[in-house]
Formats: structure tokens, sequence, C-alpha cells
């Protein structure tokens, strides 16, 4: 039964989108650009539990970066070092995904790419102004084997 279950869920993945799954960008636990690695800093890198944190310019819908928290791993909290000295010496690339791109998919990019976290865009055409990419949320890895082992 849980076999059948599984592949249900697998064979569902081409019907599913990202934007089924994604986490919110308010959900998100990022970083502003201008923060400083200092002990609060990293304390709350920390208590947060995430592996991979997206870093943000101004606004949290303008992600530029993303840090990874193994490379957290030399910084001493009391230099009070910039996060921007960190990501960019890792230089982590950025990979994004449109809301509506399907699971099956998405998860093949992730399979032979490095990173298991892309950033959720939809194109925005709704305004006055010229369309614009909108970042939604983000999705991981996680997010779409959840999605096959949870089917009932
Ligand atoms: P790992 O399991 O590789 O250590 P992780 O626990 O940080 O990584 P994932 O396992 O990839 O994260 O994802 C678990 C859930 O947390 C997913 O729903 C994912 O969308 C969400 N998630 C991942 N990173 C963040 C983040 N920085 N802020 C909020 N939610 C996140
Ligand atoms: P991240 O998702 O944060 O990049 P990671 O690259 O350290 O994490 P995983 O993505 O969990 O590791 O696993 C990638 C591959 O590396 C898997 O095949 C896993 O079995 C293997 N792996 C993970 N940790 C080790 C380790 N300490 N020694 C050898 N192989 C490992």
């Amino acid at each position: 039964k849980q076999e059948l279950n599984i592949i249900e869920g697998a064979l569902e993945l081409r019907n599913k989108t990202v934007e089924d799954v994604l986490t919110p960008l308010g959900d998100c636990f990022m970083l502003s650009s201008d923060s400083i690695l200092d002990f609060a800093t990293m304390s709350e890198i920390m208590q947060s539990g995430y592996t991979r944190i997206p870093v943000y310019e101004n606004e949290r819908s303008n992600i530029v970066d993303i840090l990874y928290v193994k490379d957290l791993a030399f910084v001493d909290p009391d230099d009070s070092m910039p996060l921007v000295t960190m990501t960019k010496f890792y230089c982590r690339p950025l990979h994004f995904v449109f809301h509506d791109a399907k699971l099956d998919l998405v998860l093949e990019d992730f399979k032979k790419g490095k990173s298991h976290l892309a950033i959720v865009q939809i194109v925005n055409d709704k305004g006055e102004c010229d369309p614009f990419y909108e970042v939604l949320g983000i999705v991981t890895l996680e997010d779409i084997i959840e999605e096959i082992i949870k089917s009932e």
C-alpha cells in the first residue's frame, strides 16, 4: 500500500506546480544584505534551523544572494563581519523557477543542479506599468519529496 501511494505521488508531480508547494515569501527566514554577522545575527540564524538563507537587498522581494549556514563555520561573531563579505566570497548561485513550473521538471532540475533551493517567480502584468518579475517564495527539494510521500 505504502509503495502504491509513493508511486501515485510521483505520478501526480506532473499535474502539480511549484505554486502548490512553495513556502511563501512572508514565511521565509531571510537576511538583509546589510546585516552584520555579530552574535545576535548568528544566534538568530542558528535558531532558525535552516540550512539555506536567502539574502535580500532593500526589500524582501529583491533576493540577491543565498547564504549557506556551513559558510559560517570560520566566522567569529566577535569580528562583526558584514554579511556581504561572506556572500561575495562564496558567491552561491541563485536559481529561479516560474510559479507554474511542473514539479516533475523542477525535480529533474534539482537532481541535475547543485542547489536544492529555487526562488519562485511570477510575471506580474496586471498593473499599469510594464510587466515585471515578482517573487512569490521559495521551493526546495524537500517540498517536492513531501509531495511524493504524503499523497494518500
Ligand atoms: P536541509 O534539510 O537540507 O538541512 P532545511 O531544513 O534548511 O535544509 P529544507 O529541508 O530544504 O530546509 O526545507 C524544509 C522546508 O523549509 C521546506 O518547506 C522549505 O520550503 C522550507 N525552507 C527552506 N529554507 C527556508 C528558509 N530560509 N525560510 C523559510 N523556510 C525555508
Ligand atoms: P546540502 O544539501 O546542504 O548541499 P550536502 O551537500 O552536505 O548538503 P546532501 O545534499 O545531504 O549533502 O547529500 C549529497 C550527497 O552527499 C548524498 O549522496 C550524501 O549521501 C552525500 N554525503 C553527505 N554528507 C556526506 C559525508 N559527510 N560524507 C560523504 N558523503 C556525504
